[in-house]
């Protein structure tokens, strides 16, 4: 079979109200490349007709990376990437909250030379206060505390020339954070803006519990400083602790006062078991991620490809 020029990789969850939808918008706007292209639909265990409707298109540019159970976003976007064949790859949400359309000017960009193309959010429209804000600050949070230059505001939405996508495959890792693997391999990279649109149909499939999950592995994986923050914290509060000592002792032997309140105690005791168990979560965090290398699970278990596969491909790790 003949390679690809172009590879579009879409993970998919529990999406039937769009999928149809994003399939046409997808094809129309691959059908003006009049290069040739394989879409990639990665199925994160959706239980609902997403696989079906899918198969049902009759369509020889579409395939299917059935997994076995859902394994999160982060993993299907890594397992089309293990299984893309074209020259570009582009990886794009189901819910059309990307615009399709702007692929023809990343694929611009890309014909200029550019080896990584991402697409920068400068408005979300139609996500709640508190999700605006609380990315806003994560993004903010992850630029001041990572070793690598990640940009602000970009999410997944992005083309990556093979080069790129070759070398993403030989990362092992397993909490992934793909977009700051992205830029940690490095290469030339430009921005697109664009204005993330209101999700087509269906509910978010990232609830608060999986936003929490992702922001923690972006940090961790690019930066030490939280460690470096709680060792700080640690110093500091021993010597503020070691001054007013100074000053208890002082009263008690030069002065008529002596430092009473079982109010102040309980309060100081409160503080500092909250931070020393804080610190200790974050550590943590760490540890259940190095547990996580060295158990070296694979990174996900494919139920059926559709069409099948033949040969012995099989994914990095
Ligand atoms: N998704 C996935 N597995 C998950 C959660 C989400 O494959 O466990 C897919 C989902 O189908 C969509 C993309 O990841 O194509 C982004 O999810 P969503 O749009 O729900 O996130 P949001 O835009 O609300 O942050
Ligand atoms: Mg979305």
């Amino acid at each position: 079979m003949v390679r690809s020029v172009y590879s579009i990789i879409v993970p998919v969850y529990n999406e039937e109200a769009v999928i149809l939808t994003t399939y046409q918008r997808l094809q129309n706007v691959l059908e003006a490349t009049s290069e040739s292209y394989e879409l990639i639909f990665v199925n994160d265990g959706s239980r609902d007709m997403t696989v079906s409707l899918l198969k049902g298109l009759g369509d020889e540019n579409v395939k299917i990376i059935d997994f076995s159970r859902n394994f999160g976003h982060q993993v299907a976007i890594t397992a089309g990437m293990d299984y893309a064949e074209g020259d570009a790859v582009i990886v794009i949400d189901a819910d059309l909250q990307d615009p399709p359309e702007l692929i023809l000017e990343m694929i611009e960009k890309w014909k200029e030379g550019y080896e990584i193309v991402y697409a920068k959010r400068t408005i979300r429209k139609g996500e709640s206060f508190f999700k605006k804000k609380t990315a806003a600050l994560f993004y903010r949070l992850l630029r001041l505390s990572a070793d690598v230059d990640i940009p602000l505001d970009t999410g997944d939405f992005r083309l990556i020339d093979r080069k790129v996508c070759d070398e993403i495959k030989r990362i092992p890792e397993k909490n992934r954070f793909v977009r700051g693997l992205v830029s940690w391999v490095g290469f030339r990279q430009t921005a697109i803006e664009y204005e993330r649109e209101e999700r087509y149909a269906g509910e978010t499939k990232y609830p608060l519990k999986k936003m929490l999950k992702l922001s923690i592995d972006g940090i961790t994986s690019f930066s030490y400083k939280p460690l470096k923050m709680a060792s700080f914290s640690g110093i500091l509060l021993s010597f503020v602790g070691f001054i007013y000592m100074l000053f208890v002792i002082y009263l008690k032997v030069f002065t008529n006062h002596t430092v009473t309140g079982w109010a102040s105690l309980i309060v100081i005791q409160l503080l500092f078991s909250g931070l020393v168990l804080f610190n200790l979560g974050i550590v943590g965090e760490y540890i259940g991620r190095i547990y996580d290398e060295a158990r070296d699970r694979p990174l996900y278990i494919v139920k059926e490809f559709y069409p099948a596969i033949k040969g012995s491909k099989t994914p990095t790790s």
